[in-house]
């Protein structure tokens, strides 16, 4: 699955930028609009990142919602298909994208 696969490949970028030699725990925060299965994305982590740095790293995985705004007024609307009050419509700002918010690791320090 390539959303587990750009997470995987983006931890050991970072990984490898900070001299880590294992990491901890991986928080990636998802758009609801993504439509991912958490379940179904911490299960493809597992198996592509066997053999890597984050092995044993927990994936935390967070839902962000979409908000809907009025392309009008700007209000916030419960729905892009129900009109505003003011005539205008809701559009839809986020809930499409994957972030990598926090990567946690064991560094070593030691120089050479
Ligand atoms: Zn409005």
């Amino acid at each position: 699955m390539s959303f587990a696969l750009a997470i995987l490949e983006n931890t050991i970028r970072i990984a490898k930028e900070r001299n880590a030699w294992v990491i901890r725990k991986i928080r990636v925060e998802v758009g609801e609009l993504l439509m991912i299965n958490p379940e179904q994305l911490e299960f493809c982590f597992r198996s592509i990142s066997k053999g890597t740095v984050a092995e044993s790293a927990v994936l935390e995985i967070e839902i962000a919602k979409a908000r809907v705004m009025c392309d009008r007024c700007g209000s916030k609307l419960n729905s892009p298909y129900t009109p505003c009050r003011c005539g205008g419509y809701g559009r839809v700002y986020g809930g499409k994208d994957m972030i990598l918010k926090t990567v946690s690791m064991e560094v070593d320090d030691a120089q050479g």
